[in-house]
């Protein structure tokens, strides 16, 4: 079995973001850059599928600037076996990704292709689904537990107020939630080992795709900044503000 992960290069959970004076977009200048979360726990499910023997091949893929090749030695360094990077001089939006995906599929033919719910930059969490629709693939979104068994995948998923499960017929998309896994660390051997693994550089053009988008982000405004909270004496006080001052009572 093949799996195929999609990962993204994003700005890392811990840097507080800034956005650019002429609110044209996040200032993304000096900023320290990582994997996706959510892609680290797709790369996690796979490396776990390969070492109990289910998997033969983990492929990673990302899509974007020349400096995706770090997650993506990142993510071999995790365990992946090799990359495919998609050159762009900028990051695709979420269709334009699907297209490539999808002409990533065809060439690479796996049985699963993992993907992140969602990226912490863009917060879209359509591209797994996008992809779905694409090549017609059935799709286990926000998977809290993957068990593969005789060409099925069983995907747990959180919903309201319970648990469901989908069994899909490979070959399928699962798209990953927070309490999938824990992802590990990459030890320094590895990350050593990872830069002998091979990486391969396309273009949209060698896949047969034209991005082009449809969107324009108009501009971007940080939170409103909080004003300090005060300090109530008791509860009647308490109970009082929030009846007369916040009205919400
Ligand atoms: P999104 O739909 O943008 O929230 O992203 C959901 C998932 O799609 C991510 O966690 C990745 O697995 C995948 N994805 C999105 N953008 C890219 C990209 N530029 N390159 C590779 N995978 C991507």
């Amino acid at each position: 079995m093949k799996i195929l992960v999609a990962v993204k290069r994003v700005i890392d959970y811990n840097v507080k973001v800034r956005v650019k004076a002429d609110q044209s977009d996040v200032d993304l200048a000096n900023v320290k850059m990582a994997l996706n979360p959510f892609c680290e726990i797709a790369i996690e499910e796979a490396v776990r599928l390969k070492e109990k023997g289910t998997a033969e091949e983990v492929v990673v893929v990302s899509i974007g600037p020349k400096a995706c090749q770090e997650q993506l030695r990142t993510a071999m360094a995790l365990g992946a076996d090799r990359a495919i990077h998609v050159e762009s001089d900028t990051m695709p939006d979420s269709l334009a990704v699907a297209k490539l995906l999808k002409a990533v599929v065809a060439e690479e033919k796996p049985d699963m292709v993992i993907l992140g719910k969602q990226s912490i930059d863009s917060d879209n969490n359509q591209t797994g689904q996008m992809l779905g629709a694409l090549t017609g693939m059935p799709q286990g979104t926000f998977a809290s537990e993957v068990v593969v068994s005789d060409g099925k995948v069983d995907v747990t998923r959180e919903v309201d107020g319970g648990l469901q499960t989908l069994r899909l017929t490979l070959p399928a998309i699962v798209t990953t939630d927070l309490r999938l896994n824990e992802p590990r660390y990459a030890s320094l051997p590895n990350i050593m080992k990872a830069k002998r693994k091979p990486l391969d550089v396309k273009s949209p053009a060698d896949l047969g795709v034209e991005i082009g988008s449809n969107i324009k982000l108009v501009k971007a405004e940080p939170p409103a900044e909080r004003s300090a909270g005060v300090r109530v004496a008791d509860v009647a006080e308490l109970v009082d503000k929030l009846k007369n001052e916040a009205k919400v009572l």
